[in-house]
Order: structure tokens, then C-alpha cells, then sequence
């Protein structure tokens, strides 16, 4: 489609993060409609049969069919790379779409793969259940540990997969570190940025190859679509890796949940930087209340990588984990008494949400593994929303009251 701006000539990579997020991506109709464009459409004409020979050529660049692109979600994707400073950006129907095409697209049988073992449930599932059964080793290391990423990655890797901060437990990997020791064992690096955002971490610009996200969380913001990205600027895997797998297995993104991702970018930096001052106040609150073992929070200094999160984050994010005393059943009374935050196991809405990952998103995983990674029974995970915060304080406040009751 040709680029219609509206007669503006403004130069996209020039702008600031700002206007990016607000403008970025944008191609207007010839209707010149002031917002992006909703193309419900699977397929595209052709004017004759030749075109559409030349199409499927690749001598012609158009739509051809919404499972390869979509204007609505070519939009989005636009938009994210230019925050990301990505060349290239594919987007999903999940983050676990997301992390999977990144991995699957250019592993092969014989491959090796290290990985942080502190991930998303899903993301633990990938590497140790599915990898493996394709002949690819998988190892796992303590993310926060360089002598162990030294030593796994002192033989050839093809892909090192982190979470950086972790989820739950918020651990901080040094991605400048480990993607030099990647890069010397021959390994792409795959980040998955969910936990620090696009606005918080720019894990490329630290020496990434690959940034994944879900979607799902920040970028809408607002619980209601799912959604994934792969960004890159690495064309070896992008050209001739990740399009051909995406192209062929289909894990696309609908234009309706591309359309809502796209307004919710608009939004996303306002929305961060209310979400880390609410997270860093209920930290720091959290912090000084009794019934509580310890708090996690990459912006507390009590945080074991506090430096390291400074260097590499511009805040500590929006996310909080704490232990509640008395393991399981403390932590259970305190969810149940809570009378605004709501128990879910989905994060960075706009409305505060609690889980407990042992019980919940980390149930899968064996108590040792828990152990090893920090779950405990009396771990509690908190998504900060743009609530009052003197309303949230006031509700863990008395949640807190109920927990050893
Ligand atoms: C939620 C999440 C995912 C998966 O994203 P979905 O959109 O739920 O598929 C992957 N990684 C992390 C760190 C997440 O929090």
C-alpha cells in the first residue's frame, strides 16, 4: 500500500520516543482517517492472474493473504520496531507464539540451547518438554551466576534464551555480559522483555539479537487482547529463519488484537511511568510491614542486583514480589482478603492483579525446582495497575491483617 501521511513529511526515525509511539507505523487510506485503520480482511485481490503470478513470485511486494501480513498489523509491527530500534518485527497471537517461532524457526536436531532456568511456566515447558523431544539439548543455569553461563557456554550454542527481570522472582541477568560470552560460542541471543517493557530495557542495544514480548501484557495494558512480538535486526534469522516458519505454521496475529495493540502503544509511556511510581511506593511500602519475609522489586536497593537493574533499566519496573510468613496458607488469607486487587494470573493491566505463582502459573514445576528459582510457598506476585495508590497500600495494608489469622 502506498504510504499516505496526510501530506506530512515528517521523517518516522527522527522522532522521538514519544511521538514514535503515537504516530510511528501510521499508513492512512485515501479516506485520510485521523486514527489506524481496522482491515478485517483475510485475503486480497488481484487485478489479473499475472499479478498475483508475480505476487507469489516474490517479484511483486502487496498483501496477499492476512496469515503473511495484514495493513492493521503491519502498523503495529512498524510502530514496535521503531521503539525497539529493530529493523524488523514479526508479531503473534501470543507471547508463547512468540517465544516458540523465535526458538523452533532456527533450531534444528543436534542444536544446543542454554537458557536462564528462572522462566514463565510456558517458557520452562518449551525448553525442557518440546526441545528435547526434537533431538535439541537443552541446558539451564542460574541466570544471575556468569561462571555458570561461562561454563555452559564454553562449547557451540546455537540459542541462549533468558527472562531478564524474571517472572516471579525478578531476577536481573546481565544481558551485555552473557550475550558477549553467546557470541563467542556462536549463539543468538533471545531476550524476552516482558517483565521491563519496550520503555524500560532495550535488550538490543545491551547486545541482544532477538526481543520477544507478549503483548498481552503492557503493550495493551488493558486485559483485554492477546498478542506477541519477535524483534530483529539480524536478517540472516529474520529473511530466511523466522518468515518462512511464520509464513508457513501460522501463529498470526488477528488485525482486531493488532488494532487494539496498536492504540494501546500510544499510551504506553504514560501508563509505564504511573505503573514504576505506584510499584516503587507499594515496594517501598511493603518494605516496612510486618508479616512480610522479604520484598523483590529491581528498584529497592535491598534488591541483590539493585546496581545491576539501574545500569540496564530505567526504572525497577512494574512488578513486585514479596513473601508472605507462614508459607501457603498465609499467603492464600492474605489473596482472599483482599477487597480491590483482584487474584488473577495475568499482569500489566491497568488494575492491580495478584497471584500465587506456586499454586498457579509455576504449578507445573516440581518443589525443588520452585525451590531452586525462588517460588516459595509464601510467594505472592503483584502486578501494580494505575490505581490510587494510597487505595492499594490501604488494601494490602489490610490483607496483610488477615494473613497469619
Ligand atoms: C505472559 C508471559 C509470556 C507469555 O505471553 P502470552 O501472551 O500469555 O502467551 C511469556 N513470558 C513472560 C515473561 C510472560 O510474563
Amino acid at each position: 500500500m502506498a504510504e499516505n501521511s496526510g501530506g506530512k513529511k515528517s521523517n518516522p526515525a527522527t522522532w522521538r520516543q514519544g511521538t514514535q509511539l503515537v504516530r510511528g507505523g501510521q499508513e492512512r487510506t485515501a479516506f485520510n482517517e485521523t486514527s489506524e485503520g481496522l482491515f478485517l480482511t483475510s485475503g486480497y485481490v488481484y487485478e489479473t492472474a499475472d499479478e498475483a503470478e508475480r505476487a507469489f513470485k516474490g517479484d511483486l511486494d502487496r498483501y496477499m493473504y492476512s496469515r503473511y501480513a495484514n495493513p492493521t498489523v503491519a502498523m503495529f509491527e512498524k510502530r514496535l520496531a521503531l521503539l525497539e530500534g529493530a529493523k524488523k518485527c514479526i508479531s503473534t497471537a501470543s507471547g508463547m507464539a512468540a517465544v516458540f517461532a523465535a526458538l523452533a524457526s532456527q533450531l534444528q536436531a543436534g542444536d544446543r540451547v542454554v537458557a536462564s532456568r528462572a522462566l514463565f511456566g510456558s517458557c520452562h515447558y518449551i525448553i525442557n518438554d518440546q526441545l528435547p523431544k526434537f533431538g535439541i539439548e537443552t541446558v539451564l543455569v542460574d541466570g544471575t551466576d556468569l561462571d555458570q553461563w561461562k561454563q555452559a557456554l564454553s562449547q557451540k550454542t546455537q540459542c541462549v534464551f533468558m527472562e531478564s527481570p524474571s517472572n516471579p522472582s525478578l531476577e536481573i541477568i546481565d544481558i551485555r555480559a552473557v550475550s558477549e560470552l553467546a557470541h563467542e560460542a556462536g549463539a543468538r541471543v533471545i531476550v524476552d522483555n516482558v517483565f521491563a517493557t519496550p520503555i524500560l530495557q532495550h535488550p538490543l542495544e545491551l547486545g541482544a539479537d532477538i526481543v520477544m514480548y507478549s503483548a498481552t501484557k503492557h503493550i495493551d495494558g488493558q486485559g483485554r487482547t492477546m498478542g506477541g512480538a519477535i524483534l530483529t535486526s539480524d536478517m540472516d534469522f529474520f529473511d530466511d529463519q523466522l518468515t518462512p516458519f511464520f509464513r508457513h505454521t501460522g501463529p498470526t496475529l488477528s488485525p482486531f488484537n493488532a488494532w487494539v495493540m496498536v492504540k494501546g502503544l500510544e499510551t504506553l509511556d504514560v501508563r509505564i511511568a504511573r505503573h514504576c511510581e505506584n510499584a516503587l511506593a507499594v515496594a517501598e511500602f511493603l518494605s516496612k510491614q510486618k508479616g512480610i519475609n522479604k520484598v523483590l522489586y529491581p528498584g529497592l536497593e535491598s534488591h541483590p542486583q539493585f546496581e545491576l537493574a539501574m545500569t540496564q533499566m530505567s526504572s525497577g519496573g512494574t512488578m513486585v514480589s514479596f513473601e508472605v510468613d507462614g508459607g501457603k496458607e498465609a499467603a492464600f488469607n492474605f489473596l482472599n482478603s483482599l477487597r480491590l486487587i483482584d487474584i488473577s494470573n495475568n499482569l500489566g493491566d491497568a488494575k492491580s492483579l495478584t497471584t500465587h505463582p506456586a499454586t498457579t502459573t509455576h504449578q507445573r514445576l516440581t518443589p525443588e525446582e520452585r525451590h531452586v528459582i525462588g517460588i516459595s510457598d509464601g510467594l505472592v506476585r503483584l502486578s501494580v495497575g494505575l490505581e490510587d495508590v494510597d487505595d492499594l497500600k490501604e488494601d494490602l495494608d489490610q490483607g496483610l491483617g488477615q494473613a497469619k489469622a
